[in-house]
């Protein structure tokens, strides 16, 4: 095992969305290079003036969902003081020569992950956090119910002030809105180009590709051997359900992607026997993460089938993730100008330090 990384300067495709490539160029990792503030992170159980700790609910609005009960809540669902979207107030759509806009309708609601101010995910224990899932779940499910024009629900996580956190205290945020987000519509759409050709689900192939240990790539002609890879360093974690992976074309140096094996579209399919190993999954996962970068200020989201009558319909070909992306570095010019992302980690090296971290309990 390498402990250190090779040089290595190319330009990945992305496998699900072609048209999204990545530069690694692990030189740049040896010329200083503006990082973040690694802020320390607020690890107080209770803090007096958080609108989020326990005591202060009447600091937020009334609560739309309470875990166990309102009373001995450990998590709990409110609206967003400050919503993206909302329900009133909305303007109608209009479309006038280039200009095109369509009604800014949804909803914005924070769910405070835990009644612990200053915990991290990797040190909540597995239940709550299948709790929690439960709880992405179940609001998801409602939102979809209660309006019929919403098409996506996005469900993500803001850690940390240099993943765009404002507020201190552990919490997750869902955006429902009516339309599908640029991103997992280009997964949709790739996807189901590639089952139309193929007959599987891509994600399916990735996964049993990520857990295929080794693959050689021969020569056609004189059959020497070409390319060795090591297909099996991809995967960081694997639970009964799901896999942890460092997608090959990561876009952040310490990226993880998580999957269930067995395929499925729709986050909302997942019962609570897959929900219990997600849980087990993501802690591992993130203390994995905490372990090799310490205070890792991250993004994670859900990718899941979006309920749009043009993307209901890819039950087959697309296969719901959650995706982590820990903020290590400002994007640069370089990147907001050509869209390109730059890594300057191989994804190999990193899910070989991810791997060898020692977790000490295996409960
Ligand atoms: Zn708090
Ligand atoms: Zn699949
Ligand atoms: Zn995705």
């Amino acid at each position: 095992m390498s402990s250190k990384q090779e040089t290595l300067r190319e330009i990945r495709i992305n496998p699900i969305v072609p048209n999204q490539s990545v530069v690694i160029a692990t030189a740049r990792s040896l010329r200083p290079r503006k990082k973040e503030d690694p802020a320390p992170r607020d690890t107080r159980k209770h803090v007096d003036q958080c609108p989020f700790c326990t005591g202060n609910e009447d600091k937020t609005p009334p609560a739309i969902a309470s875990y166990p009960d309102e009373k001995n809540w450990k998590i709990r669902i409110v609206e967003n003081l400050y919503p993206v979207l909302d329900d009133d107030n909305n303007l109608p759509g209009f479309s006038l020569g280039l200009q095109q806009a369509i009604s800014g309708y949804g909803r914005h609601e924070v769910i405070i992950d835990n009644d612990n101010h200053g915990i991290a995910i990797h040190e909540m224990d597995e239940p709550h956090l299948a709790k929690l899932f439960f709880a992405y779940q179940n609001r998801m499910q409602q939102l979809y119910s209660l309006d019929k024009r919403l098409r996506y629900v996005l469900v993500f996580k803001n850690f940390g002030p240099a993943a765009g956190a404002s507020i201190a205290h552990t919490h997750s945020q869902i955006i429902a809105m009516p339309v599908t987000p640029e991103d997992v519509y280009n997964e949709v759409v790739h996807s189901r180009r590639y089952y139309q050709k193929n007959n599987q689900c891509i994600f399916c192939s990735l996964i049993d590709e990520a857990l295929t240990f080794e693959a050689t790539i021969y020569d056609r002609e004189s059959g020497a051997i070409r390319r060795k890879i090591n297909v099996g360093q991809y995967v960081v974690e694997k639970g009964k359900h799901f896999v942890a992976i460092k997608p090959f074309a990561s876009r952040f140096e310490w990226e993880i992607q998580i999957l269930p094996l067995t395929h499925q579209a729709d986050f909302l399919d997942a019962d609570t026997d897959k929900l219990s190993d997600l849980a087990r999954v993501l802690r591992r996962t993130m203390a994995r993460l905490e372990s090799v970068i310490g205070g890792a200020q991250y993004n994670y989201f859900l990718h899941s089938l979006p309920h749009d009558p043009e993307c209901l319909a890819s039950h087959d070909s697309y296969h719901w993730h959650l995706e982590i992306c820990p903020r290590t570095s400002i994007p640069s010019g370089f990147e907001l100008g050509s869209g390109f992302f730059v890594n300057i980690i191989s994804p190999e090296y990193a899910a070989e330090k991810l791997r060898a971290v020692k977790l000490d309990n295996d409960t």
